[in-house]
């Protein structure tokens, strides 16, 4: 993590952390990382893009959907230093319906440890790399996964079981 200094256009802006975007991370996941790595809440983040405090958060749960604008879109760009058509590739893509509930792969995770957008596409509910199901609640205490945003520190909020080693937890506890 870097410490960029804004275009002279933004000067008036505060400095922010940069974060990179990973591979198919989701927009979600994007957008609670950039905010934990510059102490913001959502509502917080949505004044800096000069929109409604409940906009980031509607953004962060798909069952919302409500799909950045370009503007705001823009505006973000300015503010992360990520690329507009990246975040265009994050956000899901338009006609391709969305499973709400927040999906895990474990084996995914165990590998690279954040939320895909392809874990969310509804007509697909396995993973193809691994060839197992996508995990819709934790399986040691089946209590639903919070949304992406919130994932920082990769476990279960209730139990703390990690997500990356669901996949060898069989439905028992320890
Ligand atoms: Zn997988
Ligand atoms: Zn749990």
């Amino acid at each position: 993590m870097k410490r960029v200094e804004p275009s002279l256009r933004s000067s008036i802006k505060p400095w922010l952390f940069q974060v990179e975007p990973h591979p198919d991370e989701s927009f979600g996941h994007f957008l609670g990382r950039f905010r934990r790595a510059n102490y913001l809440s959502g509502a917080q983040l949505s004044t800096l893009l000069r929109a409604r405090s409940y906009l980031v958060s509607y953004w962060e749960c798909p069952s919302r959907q409500r799909r950045p604008s370009s503007a705001h879109l823009e505006q973000l760009s300015q503010l992360t230093g990520v690329d507009m058509l990246r975040f265009q590739r994050m956000c899901s893509p338009l006609g391709i319906r969305l499973y709400w509930p927040t999906r895990l792969c474990p084996d995914c995770y165990a590998e690279a440890p954040w939320h895909k957008l392809t874990w969310q596409l509804a007509d697909q509910s396995a993973c193809d790399i691994h060839q197992r199901s996508l995990l819709t609640q934790c399986p040691c205490c089946h209590h639903a996964f919070q949304l992406p945003s919130y994932w920082a520190t990769g476990e279960c909020d209730r139990c703390r079981l990690p997500f990356a080693q669901m996949g060898l937890t069989l439905g028992s506890c320890q």
